[in-house]
């Protein structure tokens, strides 16, 4: 009789323990999984079809601030093109660049004829500038931001976008001033242009505050 009903037994506590494990591995992947992101940009290749980018505000640490720049020693200032032809083709929360909280950036391109409009042939390999120190993060071939860098100093993170050619590695220090790469058309772009964008305590901030055009103009 024990032995008739023993298997029986057996196997309905085998289904058991199955069952008892698998709530558990259920409830610890429930745990462990980070909240749903609404973007996941850069390295998003299915998602928005704006022509411009920019990430998800990243929930900041909760930094004291006592003035734009006045507490890191090492704030973005200057353009990143350089160059005193240098020209925005859109505003900083316009068009493609809006919300500005999420999509925040101004586009940045050479008019090299001096008609006051930009053109391609003279945007096109202009040389990236950093507009400060940092760590570069570099990503290749996201959507819709192209080729892709990030220079992040942890209070501030500035974004560059469209990039035709990378001069920098993924995890390079970067110095303010270096070229980190060249001007193109990568991603969802419709001419040669530098997407740039000014994060401050993991908030987009207008690049026209950090002297994104300055000496531009001339
Ligand atoms: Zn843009």
């Amino acid at each position: 009789m024990i032995d008739d009903g023993w298997p029986f037994h057996s196997n309905l506590r085998l289904f058991v323990v199955i069952i008892a494990l698998g709530i558990v591995v259920y409830l610890l992947f429930q745990t462990r999984t980070p909240p749903v992101q609404l973007s996941s940009w850069p390295g998003n290749q299915t998602g928005d079809i704006r022509s411009d980018s920019g990430p998800v505000p990243i929930a900041g640490e909760a930094v004291p601030q006592s003035g734009r720049g006045l507490t890191d020693p090492n704030p973005p200032a200057g353009n990143p093109l350089g160059m005193s032809n240098t020209v925005m083709t859109q505003g900083y929360g316009t068009g493609s660049h809006a919300p500005a909280a999420i999509w925040g950036a101004i586009d940045l391109a050479i008019d090299s004829n001096g008609d006051g409009a930009a053109d391609p042939d003279g945007t096109w390999n202009t040389p990236i500038y950093a507009t400060h120190g940092g760590v570069a993060r570099v990503s290749r071939d996201t959507w819709p931001a192209g080729n892709h860098i990030w220079v992040d100093s942890g209070r501030y993170r500035t974004g560059y976008a469209h990039i035709q050619e990378f001069a920098v590695e993924d995890g390079q220090p970067i110095q303010r001033g270096q070229i980190i790469g060249y001007v193109g058309s990568t991603g969802q772009s419709s001419g040669p242009h530098l997407d740039y964008q000014v994060w401050q305590d993991g908030i987009n901030v207008n690049p026209l505050e950090f002297g994104a055009l300055d000496g531009a103009g001339g």
